[in-house]
């Protein structure tokens, strides 16, 4: 089912979301990956075999205001440490 080279991880392997969305419906809140899974927008999965996988991801959180008020304490420290590694 899966064209992509390498081939994406199979639909009962544990890394089996991080397979290539197909297609894309957010307006209907789901997506169909190449292995054949459908992911809803609340992380919840429907197998190719049927089995539904119960959302398993604190996706509310997200929408928290103490997340979007939190800042980056030191951006120095990030843009000096990624040009050159000390020797
Ligand atoms: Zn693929």
């Amino acid at each position: 089912m899966c064209p992509h080279t390498p081939p994406c991880p199979d639909a009962s392997g544990l890394d089996r979301e991080a397979a290539r969305t197909i297609i894309c419906h957010p307006e209907q809140g789901w997506s169909l990956l190449c292995n054949g899974i459908v992911v809803f927008e609340d992380t919840g999965e429907l197998l190719p075999d049927g089995e539904p996988i119960a959302p398993h991801r604190p996706t509310d959180l997200i929408s928290q205001p103490v997340l979007a008020a939190r800042r980056q304490e030191s951006p120095d420290e990030s843009s000096h440490s990624s040009s050159a590694p000390a020797a």
